[in-house]
């Protein structure tokens, strides 16, 4: 009895959960929160509803209202004070975010156009909330464009579904189906919510529009049903305070101010603080908390709200001295009576160490540079998965020293010699070091953009050193000469391609033993300058792709000592393609090695001792 009692009373004391809310551009993110925030009783007041720094708070009596019509389903309980969603922009990040082994958000809405279906930035948001093992519902948004859809305002979806026409039904559920189908791909088992035996495993996805409402109510209270009956540990107030730093801005007449959101734990004005700096640990005490002046009062002179002291969960602005180089993403402690400040200083700054460990010992790679701790982690996992070497790593604006740092890559791997810059400020003399030394800068405030465009980039450096070295790639092959068609000027052969592939530009040679001296000589023929196979020109034959024999014309024109057919070489002597210690290097770079298959290496490593090639 006194266990329950206890347990009932920590209920009570359970803390609002923190949604994100994320998805491609236009799934109608903004939209849905619009219409969460719009109650449906016309009192010309948002209900209590609050918009606070970067999130928006949904207080509980408010839920309630929204989530009337699912009384006909169920008999929601809410023991939570509300819900706080966050919905700063680029705030896809934070859902990665981990304060104490636990996610900042407690729960995600991804919005997933139904019409359209995953789009790139979902599947970004997709992989971002696997990495952060956020859970998240789907909210299968746009019905109201399904064809013939009668809107029913604000109803729950299944009352919506059931007024709906035939064809109406049918085409929702092939939508529907077809949405599981790409979960699938994607590596997750979904279901509509209401038929999902398995919340913890299977991914609930609710109908919604966010335009005429329906299944709004039924995102609100699997939201919170998700929340606290499945995290309520992670939804008990801790003396503890758990803050973390969405946006380091500078506001007129308050300096440079931090927005942060109070996840866990009450903060106080005059609170010792302590965070993560790009130079270095920051301690300073809390100026003003503050919260925006609600819509209605903008007559009032201050845009803020100041507070004595704030509750978790919320979203506040921090005003205080020596914020400048606070870091977005990172922690925010305060100092206990208990507490030694310099031991929170270390733990801050292990978010940033942790970092760290993506940097390669060798001290080759690219640069790489963002906004927010969350990003950059998000940018180092994307860069570790391609398997390219990270230089540096930075946090906030990119200035010269920093690109200065990257130009060392300009002699050791000018192809690395780049800077990839997530939703941060380049200056200009930073700019214009670049653009003299020949260093690119890649920005975008879309992580999906920045990696599109690299791995463009990346492409394009490829095909231009192919171009480059096309000289020196030797692909092995060994012919059989069938016909001497021309002896010389140009000689033409018809050959069979005995191993691996004969292609334009290859150059051939025969290698022979000096009969009087026992030395090896090698009789180069020149390079492959066209083929033909049944009169048919051809740029590459590979063995057994013909059993026809492929004519070979040589590009012998500036080659003195050409061999004579009879006399320094016969029809019956193997051809082999001319390779070196340096073609062989040439073929193992990643412009050509996508060409090489296992068997061409297994023939270089046959021809090797040929031209006695160590
Ligand atoms: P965001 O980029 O994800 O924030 O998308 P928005 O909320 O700005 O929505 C993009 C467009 O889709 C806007 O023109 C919205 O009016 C429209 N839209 C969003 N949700 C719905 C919906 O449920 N039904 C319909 N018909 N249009 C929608």
């Amino acid at each position: 009895r006194h266990a329950k009692a206890v347990d009932a009373a920590s209920q009570k004391d359970l803390r609002s959960p923190i949604c994100a809310i994320l998805g491609h551009v236009d799934t109608g993110k903004t939209k849905l929160l619009d219409n969460m925030r719009k109650t449906n009783v016309q009192e010309g007041e948002a209900g209590g509803i609050t918009q606070q720094i970067g999130a928006t708070y949904f207080p509980i009596d408010m839920i309630e209202k929204k989530c009337e019509t699912m009384r006909a389903y169920t008999d929601p309980q809410f023991n939570v004070p509300g819900l706080l969603i966050i919905d700063t922009p680029g705030h896809e990040s934070f859902t990665n975010l981990r304060t104490r082994g636990s996610s900042l958000c407690n729960i995600a809405i991804l919005v997933v156009d139904m019409h359209h279906g995953l789009e790139q930035q979902t599947l970004e948001s997709i992989r971002l909330l696997k990495d952060g093992k956020t859970p998240f519902v789907v909210a299968l948004n746009k019905v109201d464009r399904i064809f013939g859809w009668e809107p029913v305002p604000n109803s729950n979806i299944r009352d919506a579904l059931a007024k709906q026409s035939q064809s109406v039904q049918a085409q929702f559920n092939s939508r529907l189906e077809a949405t599981k189908l790409l979960f699938a791909e994607q590596g997750f088992n979904s279901e509509v919510y209401y038929k999902n035996k398995n919340m913890s495993k299977v991914v609930s996805i609710v109908p919604t529009s966010a335009v005429t409402g329906e299944g709004v109510p039924d995102l609100l209270y699997l939201l919170l049903e998700l929340t606290q009956t499945r995290m309520s540990k992670q939804l008990m107030y801790l003396s503890e305070l758990e803050a973390t730093i969405l946006e380091v801005k500078v506001v007129e007449g308050l300096g440079t101010t931090i927005d942060v959101v109070l996840s866990n734990g009450i903060l106080h004005e005059g609170d010792r603080i302590v965070l993560c700096g790009s130079n270095g640990p920051i301690a300073t005490t809390v100026r003003a908390l503050l919260t925006p002046q609600p819509a209605r009062e903008l007559r009032i002179k201050s845009a803020y709200i100041r507070h004595k002291e704030v509750k978790a969960a919320l979203g506040v602005k921090i005003s205080a001295p020596d914020l400048e180089h606070a870091i977005a993403g990172s922690r925010l402690l305060v100092v206990g009576p208990d507490d030694d400040e310099e031991d929170l200083k270390d733990d801050v700054m292990d978010d940033m160490s942790g970092l760290l460990d993506s940097v390669d010992k060798s001290g080759e790679g690219v640069c790489v540079q963002a906004s927010t701790l969350g990003s950059l982690e998000a940018l180092l996992d994307f860069l570790k998965q391609m398997k390219i070497p990270v230089m540096s790593i930075g946090l906030g604006p990119v200035h010269k020293r920093d690109v200065m740092r990257c130009s060392t890559m300009l002699e050791r791997k000018r192809e690395l010699a780049l800077m990839l810059c997530f939703d941060v400020k380049v200056d200009k003399d930073a700019e214009l070091y670049a653009n003299d030394n020949g260093i690119k800068i890649f920005q975008a405030d879309i992580i999906y953009h920045l990696f599109d465009e690299f791995e463009k980039y990346q492409k394009e450096m490829l095909e231009e050193r192919k171009k480059e070295r096309i000289h020196d790639a030797v692909y092995p092959a060994v012919l059989q000469i069938v016909q001497v068609i021309n002896k010389r000027n140009p000689m033409i052969i018809g050959v069979d391609v005995v191993e691996g592939s004969l292609r334009i530009g290859t150059p051939l040679a025969i290698v022979k033993k000096d009969p009087v001296t026992g030395q090896k000589l090698t009789y180069p023929l020149g390079r492959v300058q066209s083929m033909e196979v049944e009169h048919k020109s051809r740029d590459m034959v590979r063995k057994g792709q013909t059993n026809a024999g492929v004519a070979v014309r040589l590009d012998s024109q500036n080659m003195t000592n050409m061999p004579t057919f009879g006399r320094h070489i016969f029809e019956t002597d193997p051809i082999y393609s001319l390779i070196s210690r340096k073609s062989i290097d040439t073929l193992k770079d990643p412009a050509f090695r996508e060409d090489v298959p296992r068997e061409d290496w297994l023939l270089i490593k046959k021809l090797k001792p040929i031209f006695d090639i160590k």
